[in-house]
């Protein structure tokens, strides 16, 4: 593999999405580099911070036609995106590999979820339904019924490139919302994509207003801009906690919605009924998936005392014949670090860790004379003593910490015991130990699993978490509500005026 290869196959991909080439082959000041060998791979211009109030007049502008299609009618829209994305599913693929990193069938996983989603999201434009409550007072009916709100900002972060807009744009859209995409600075080029797919089911469409789905290619500053403007009332914002620390209050100061989905740092209870084997499959594909970078990542371990030797050997074991290498290799299943922070980072919790009394197994850089400038990090297995400081953190890296418990509600509290909330799971084979976990008194997370590890959810549920992670619900069931505004209506069919509560005036 040489640099000349990635550029050139980043460029034909894009070329044959209809991506123009000045957008990311000319002087643009981001430079795009690929995780596979820390090249070059695109360059592509930055929005003016200040046509950002530009685009947010053109999706207002969008928002006045858009919000009285009918939403069957809007649906449609997403149903062409759809069939889009079914078309190109192997070039963004193919192109979420080349810009994040990640292994093939990850990359196209991730645009599955797209697809899915945009299915979801056409049965909801024939539903968006609203209640009708008993009126108190005779000859009256009410009800309730979801309207657009406008302009939907979407925030998204390098590590799901892709589906995170794509779960935000699709309900966004079928609500009568346009939407203005700030994709993280790090993966510009799979955004370009996306809007030029987008594009695509626009004109096949036909009388779709103009400037429906934007893209602000750019840094956090721009993100910021998103966050601050009135005319943007929902903010959709995928990232880090730091990042949602920021924008949270610059929305609630002006009122806005916020759907905030921020760090996890996920845990698996292995309770002694537990099918060891599942057990052990599901926690490498939790732990080490995506090379530790999905904010459901599973990154603390909590195993009973009496199964834990046994468990931890077979794990480590396991860890050993893990193949670390190029992403696009059949048969690598950890592909590389997003950049070399992240390999920092990566390094300072091992640190850490072993000076809080932690021993490591695996850890360290691979590749690094093939690929000086790419970070390929070994995944880490850790047994702990305790939950110390640098458990309780979200290191974005493959690092299991293992520790033990003898008592199934010690082992919640400490699941429990961290800042986060996104995600959770129990293996056990004992129906009381299942339901205690899924109980008011068990996990306290957005998400929690019997038998399944904490990573890959399916697109039917809402997804998000408690606490830091933002309380933001995003994907499937109801999650749409976020995207459009109540209102309660009450209508008068008789000839009378009665007044609620009995009250009588004049
Ligand atoms: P990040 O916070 O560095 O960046 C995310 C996005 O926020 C980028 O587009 C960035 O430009 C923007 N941004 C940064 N500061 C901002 C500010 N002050 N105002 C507005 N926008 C700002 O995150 P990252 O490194 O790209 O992604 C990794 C993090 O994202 C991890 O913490 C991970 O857990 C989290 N994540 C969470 C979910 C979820 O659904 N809960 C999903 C994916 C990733």
């Amino acid at each position: 593999m040489s640099t000349l290869d990635l550029r050139a196959q980043t460029r034909s991909l894009l070329l044959s999405l209809g991506v123009p080439a000045e957008r990311f082959d000319g002087e643009g000041e981001l430079r795009v580099r690929s995780p596979i060998d820390g090249s070059v791979i695109g360059q592509v211009p930055v929005d003016l911070v200040t046509s950002v109030d530009t685009k947010i007049e053109r999706a207002q502008a969008a928002f006045q036609s858009w919000r009285v299609v009918p939403a069957p009618r809007r649906g449609e829209l997403i149903r062409l995106l759809g069939e889009e994305l079914r078309a190109h599913k192997d070039t963004l693929g193919e192109l979420v590999t080349l810009e994040a990193g990640k292994v093939t069938s990850e990359g196209l996983g991730e645009v599955q979820e797209m697809i899915d989603i945009c299915d979801f999201a056409v049965g909801l434009s024939r539903q968006l339904y609203g209640l009708t409550i008993a009126s108190e007072r005779p000859g009256h009916r009410m009800m309730e019924t979801w309207h657009p709100v406008g302009p939907c900002g979407v925030i998204t972060a390098f590590n799901f490139p892709v589906a995170v807009w794509a779960w935000n744009a699709a309900l966004a859209i079928v609500c009568g919302n346009p939407v203005l995409w700030k994709p993280s600075e790090k993966t510009p080029l799979t955004a370009l994509a996306c809007q030029a797919i987008f594009d695509r089911a626009v004109s096949r469409f036909g009388d779709a207003p103009a400037d429906l789905q934007q893209l602000l290619v750019g840094q956090a500053v721009h993100g910021e801009a998103l966050a601050a403007s009135t005319k943007v009332p929902i903010v959709s914002a995928t990232g880090s906690t730091r990042m949602g620390r920021a924008v949270a209050p610059v929305v609630a100061q002006r009122f806005g919605k916020a759907i905030l989905e921020l760090g996890g740092n996920n845990a698996m209870i292995v309770a002694p009924s537990a099918d060891l084997e599942l057990a052990v499959r599901a926690i490498a594909f939790s732990a080490v998936g995506t090379a530790g970078q999905r904010c459901t990542s599973l990154r603390r371990l909590f195993v009973h005392e009496a199964i834990s030797e046994e468990l931890l050997e077979r794990l480590e074991r396991a860890y050993g014949s893990l193949p670390v290498g190029d992403p696009r290799e059949a048969g690598t299943l950890v592909g590389p670090l997003i950049d070399r922070t992240s390999y920092e980072a990566f390094a300072e919790a091992l640190r850490r860790a072993t000076e809080a009394g932690g021993q490591v197994s695996g850890g360290g850089r691979a590749l690094s004379e093939e690929h000086p400038q790419a970070f390929y990090a070994r995944p880490a297995i850790v047994r702990m003593p305790r939950q110390s400081s640098v458990v309780r953190e979200e290191t974005f890296a493959p690092i299991l910490y293992a520790m033990t418990y003898s008592d199934l509600d010690e082992a919640i509290a400490l699941q429990n015991g961290v800042t986060q909330g996104l995600s959770s799971c129990i293996f056990t084979n004992d129906l009381r130990e299942a339901e205690r976990f899924l109980s008011a008194a068990g996990s306290d997370c957005g998400i929690a699993n019997v038998n399944i590890g904490p990573s890959g959810a399916e697109i039917g549920g809402a997804f998000g978490g408690e606490k830091e992670t933002g309380g933001g619900r995003e994907s499937g069931s109801d999650a749409w509500k976020g995207y459009m505004r109540r209102q309660t209506n009450t209508v008068n069919y008789s000839a009378e005026l009665p007044l609620a509560q009995g009250i009588k005036f004049g």
